[in-house]
């Protein structure tokens, strides 16, 4: 499945890059939400958590956004993971990701 995503992991389309392994790749999201907003996406193709399963890398995307979240400074006051999923959950790329929100203080509960 092409997505967006997909091209900038070939390198189809340009991104900002923050962090790459042999199963994840991350950059900034293009209309940023908080003063760090990163993607974390797994190179190999799932439509969303809904259709993700025990041979995906969930935990590699969770521990490279903790890992991106030190190397971004925001670790000591803290951030925000999100997964949106579908229509409801506000998904606009079927390809699962994984934000990273840090900078600002987060509102609780989310819009
Ligand atoms: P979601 O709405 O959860 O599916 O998140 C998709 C995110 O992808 C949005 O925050 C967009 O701003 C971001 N996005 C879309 N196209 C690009 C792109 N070419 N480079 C970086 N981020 C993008």
């Amino acid at each position: 499945m092409e997505t967006v995503f997909s091209k900038i992991i070939s390198r189809e389309i340009p991104a900002d890059i923050v962090f790459e392994n042999d199963d994840v790749i991350a950059f900034r999201d293009i209309n940023p939400q908080a003063p760090v907003h990163v993607l974390i996406v797994p190179k190999k193709w799932v439509k969303g958590i809904e259709s993700a399963d025990s041979s995906d890398k969930l935990a590699e995307l969770l521990l490279a956004a903790a890992q991106i979240a030190r190397d971004e400074g925001v670790d000591r006051r803290g951030y925000r993971l999100v997964i949106n999923s579908g229509a409801d959950g506000g998904q606009t790329v079927d390809h699962l990701h994984v934000h990273l929100l840090g900078g600002r203080k987060m509102h609780w509960p989310p819009g």
